[in-house]
């Protein structure tokens, strides 16, 4: 019997990793633009890191997490998302009393135990910025237009900025007693998950994708969120950040994210081809989580968002990168007494920084130049017996249709010159 990948889990092969690059690249290059460095913290973590920050009550750690004992029974979970280690990693470097203020970045695997049969991966990919030590809501419109920059240098065209605010944390608790309020009458009717919810995070049922969820939380008319003087001002200079910066936002929808941490701003970038559930990305203000890790008390705002829907909303602009041209040079060797020099050759060229392929099995010249085709390679070098007495190379460039014959000891530079260091 062969042995598959686990369901919910796949194999990138060379295309795939391509195109993942592409948006690894575009995170990298951009986040560099506004001040952001890139950290990576391991995969696993102490369960309760997460216990403690994403909320006992949200969906990651009431089932999508997977979680098991080591040997030594140690409580471990394999990361559901960035933000808790990288808020563990700022503290546990100090990072709080060297560089107060930072802007980090991740990239890297995420995993939820979801059901596969939903189409979702268990191992998914995610790119996310943390800025952790300010209450400035420039750092949140900052951060909003950085998010959008990359989805658009992505491909994905067609996107809507939800932007709202959940305000402080007295306004929550004013805000979730009258959604209570307003729920009530029609408690019965919400699902039977959102019934649950509504005495432990009644907010959860404004993100519910169950219909008769949704159409409560839509007939709920204006936001449900009541915001105090402070809090009305800090959304007022999201706004206008973003109108600053020229980023569109709908500021009228009705939606809250899933995670216990978030204060104030919260946003989802939605794109069509999506439907009209999922956010390809999201984020928000999260003032309480540094200190509920066991740090001093200081603001920070942060978005992720997950490659593979990246891709997916992105759709053929994702693939539009241009055809990659013929580079490098294919190494046709005529006999195996040959193959020391064609091998010393080869090591010569890619020292210098270019591709250089050689056939290690002795096929025929025919089946060698079928190859070269293959690898698209744009020079094809020939090194037979003649060759070989006149210490020179026949060497055909494909891009140019000409050929000519060039010495050994000039040809590692010859080639070189040539060396295309494409943006695949
Ligand atoms: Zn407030
Ligand atoms: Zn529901």
């Amino acid at each position: 019997m062969h042995i598959q990948a686990l369901r919910g889990t796949t194999d990138l092969l060379a295309p795939d990793v391509a195109r993942l690059a592409r948006v690894e690249r575009a995170a990298r290059r951009l986040a560099k633009c506004y001040g952001y460095q890139e950290l990576r913290t391991p995969i696993l973590e102490d369960a309760q890191l997460f216990l403690r920050a994403v909320g006992e009550t949200s969906d990651i750690v009431q089932k999508e997490m997977f979680r098991f004992k080591d040997r030594g029974e140690q409580d471990i979970v394999l990361r559901p998302e960035g933000t808790a280690s990288v808020v563990r990693a700022y503290l546990e470097h100090n990072l709080h009393k060297t560089e107060g203020f930072a802007r980090l970045l991740y990239l890297g695997p995420m995993f939820r135990a979801e059901r596969p049969q939903a189409g979702r991966l268990r191992q998914f990919h995610q790119y996310g910025v943390e800025a952790i030590g300010s209450h400035s809501p420039w750092v949140d419109a900052e951060a909003i237009v950085l998010c959008v920059e990359i989805l658009r240098a992505c491909g994905v065209k067609e996107l809507a900025v939800w932007l709202s605010s959940m305000g402080c944390r007295p306004d929550q608790e004013r805000s979730r007693a009258a959604l209570r309020e307003r729920l009530r009458p029609r408690l019965s009717t919400l699902c039977k998950e959102c019934q649950g919810r509504f005495e432990k995070n009644v907010f959860r049922v404004l993100d519910c994708k169950h219909p008769a969820c949704q159409e409560m939380a839509r007939t709920s008319a204006s936001s449900p969120f009541l915001l105090c003087g402070d809090c009305q001002t800090h959304f007022g200079t999201v706004r206008e950040g973003l109108t600053a910066a020229g980023v569109m936002f709908d500021d009228t929808k009705v939606f809250a994210r899933g995670l216990d941490y978030y204060t104030r701003t919260v946003f989802e970038v939605r794109a069509k081809g999506l439907g009209a559930q999922d956010a390809v990305a999201a984020g928000g203000r999260y003032d309480h989580l540094v200190e509920e890790l066991g740090g001093p008390s200081l603001g920070a705002f942060g978005f992720a968002a997950g490659m593979e829907r990246v891709l997916m909303a992105a759709g053929d602009a994702a693939a539009e990168a241009p055809a990659p041209a013929r580079q490098g040079v294919y190494l046709a060797v005529l006999g195996a007494a040959l193959m020391p020099q064609a091998f010393r050759l080869a090591q010569q060229v890619r020292a210098r920084g270019m591709l250089a392929v050689m056939d290690p099995e002795g096929k025929s010249l025919k089946a060698q130049l079928r190859e070269a085709d293959k690898w698209q390679c744009r020079f094809v070098a020939i090194l037979g017996e003649k060759e070989q007495q006149a210490q020179a190379l026949s060497v055909k460039d494909l891009e140019q249709g000409t050929q000519q014959a060039i010495a050994f000891d000039a040809f590692p530079e010859a080639m070189a010159q040539h060396a295309v260091h494409t943006q695949s």
